[in-house]
């Protein structure tokens, strides 16, 4: 809307309240005067056995009060549903942000507090609540912000290396003017309240992004925003915690002119970022004789020396079509989002057999079962083992306190959960768990660490995927030929007391 709606103030209640009153009393005058309305007026009288004329003028009254109410009433339900849907008002300002990144999560008490003085001291200026909020996150390099309502209030929670630390309520009364503020500001309806809604905040710096999930709930709209700092800076691949013999293979694959490299693993566990570091080494290597380019659902980090292109709704370009059109831009290397599906699957097979080296990454539960799955989508096995070089799959465990873990005893529940997960010969060794102090705020982590898998295609292997063998068989061949699993990456962080073997099955299973 291009045009500005002032703001409903209490000057201007009043102003509406007379004009109503006036234009009432204007349309009663116009009944009474006009001959075929009086008459019927006239008639309602004598049905109500209204016969006195100062009865009749006191009826007539009361008419135009109640017309006039119900004419306010109308005004200003309209007026403050459109009051701030200007799009001036629906982005968050430079100024708007106040973002310090320095303390990390010893700063969180701090947050905590002060978030609640700004609720308590300004009841009603939701702008600055939600400003707050977001620049909070920020300052804390949260992956999420959740305001979950429930009967009598909303709470605020963050999530920051995996971890969710509660930071604030909202009362349940100021609770649907954040929400109506927050789809404002990510151009979302006000209207609708029973179906969920997903948009994009709008920020005047274009450094920061967030996405918006509205969901409904009986409490009310439930809201998760997941933050993203596109100019965060992309790590090397040698600092990513890579095991120093699957990184140097890696890097060799990633020098190749040709064909696939996968990257699966749960939503979360941090392929975006192996994925831009991956390009980054490749970018190294190759030096400036490489022409990189990526197709993106959304764009999290700006890169520089590469063309990196939005695909997706927001754009109405798919991934196929893109992928189609960017083989014509003469690429060298192609990081191509996802593979969802078996358009984008046969073209990117078709791509990587002719001359580009593709990066992508696809849903499976392991190394392994990303052959399946993309045999699943039509992919022949034949064309998929000649052309797919490894697929890296990787976890985030949350690291342990170095303050307050201590050494346990294996419990029979655990031993029996990595008995599930394959491992016969359990160590006698210490491990650790964590309490929780207030280095860490209660959670026992600081941080997290990465765990790795990387299937290469071997002579032999290639052989096995090209006959279609199930995942299982197929894994138990990699590891006879000497793959690590993410089991034994997290094995070695346990034994060096990095991590909880409880987190480790969490993580590994999933
Ligand atoms: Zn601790």
């Amino acid at each position: 809307m291009a045009f500005a709606i002032p703001k409903l103030t209490r000057r201007n209640t009043a102003v509406t309240r007379i004009a109503c009153l006036v234009i009432s009393i204007l349309v009663m005058l116009a009944i009474s005067y006009t001959p075929s309305s009086k008459e019927a007026l006239a008639e309602l009288e004598s049905n109500l056995r209204i016969g006195s004329a100062v009865f009749s003028l006191l009826f007539r009254g009361i008419l135009v009060f109640l017309f006039s109410a119900v004419l306010v009433r109308l005004i200003t339900t309209l007026w403050l549903r459109f009051e701030e849907v200007p799009e001036n008002t629906a982005v968050i300002k430079r100024g708007d942000l106040c973002i310090n990144t320095t303390r990390g999560i010893a700063a969180i008490p701090m947050y905590q507090s002060k978030l609640r003085s700004i609720i308590e001291s300004s009841e009603g200026t939701v702008v600055e609540i939600v400003n707050s909020i977001i620049s909070m996150g920020f300052s804390l390099n949260a992956s999420d912000i959740h305001i979950s309502p429930d009967p009598d209030r909303a709470e605020v929670v963050y999530r920051i290396h995996g971890n969710l630390y509660p930071i604030g309520e909202i009362s349940q009364l100021l609770y649907p003017h954040l929400v109506r503020r927050i789809k404002i500001l990510s151009s979302l309806s006000i209207f609708k309240h029973g179906v969920p809604q997903d948009g994009k905040l709008n920020f005047e710096d274009k450094t920061y992004t967030a996405r918006v999930s509205v969901f409904p709930t009986s409490n009310g709209e439930r809201i998760a925003l997941r933050l993203a700092n596109v100019n965060a800076r992309i790590m090397d691949l040698e600092n990513i915690g890579m095991p120093e013999n699957i990184l140097l293979d890696y890097k060799a694959l990633l020098n190749r002119s040709q064909g696939m490299i996968v990257i699966t693993g749960p939503t979360g566990s941090g392929k975006s970022t192996t994925m831009f570091s991956s390009l980054l080494s490749i970018q190294a290597q190759r030096k400036d004789s490489v022409n990189i380019v990526t197709l993106e659902d959304p764009i999290e980090t700006n890169l520089k020396g590469f063309q990196q292109t939005q695909v997706g709704q927001a754009t109405g370009l798919t991934f196929p079509a893109a992928l189609r059109s960017v083989l014509r831009q003469d690429p060298d290397v192609i990081m191509l989002g996802e593979i969802r599906d078996e358009e984008t699957a046969s073209i990117a097979i078709r791509a990587a057999m002719t001359g580009h080296l593709l990066l992508t990454t696809v849903h499976a539960n392991s190394t392994s079962g990303v052959f399946n799955r993309l045999s699943q989508m039509g992919v022949d096995p034949v064309q998929l083992s000649s052309t797919v070089h490894a697929v890296l799959s990787q976890r985030l465990c949350r690291q342990l306190c170095p303050s307050c873990r201590k050494i346990v005893e294996l419990t029979d529940s655990l031993v029996r959960q990595l008995k599930l997960l394959g491992v016969n010969n359990i160590p006698e060794a210490p491990f650790y768990e964590a309490e929780g102090c207030t280095e860490c705020l209660g959670h026992g982590f600081i941080g997290r660490v990465a765990l790795f898998e990387m299937f290469i295609v071997t002579d032999n292997l290639r052989n096995f995927i090209s006959r279609g063998l199930p995942s299982h068989q197929l894994s138990r061949e990699a590891k006879k030929a000497g793959m690590q699993t993410l089991l034994d990456h997290g094995l070695k962080y346990a034994l060096e007391g990095k991590i909880s073997l409880t987190e480790l099955t969490r993580v590994v299973s999933e």
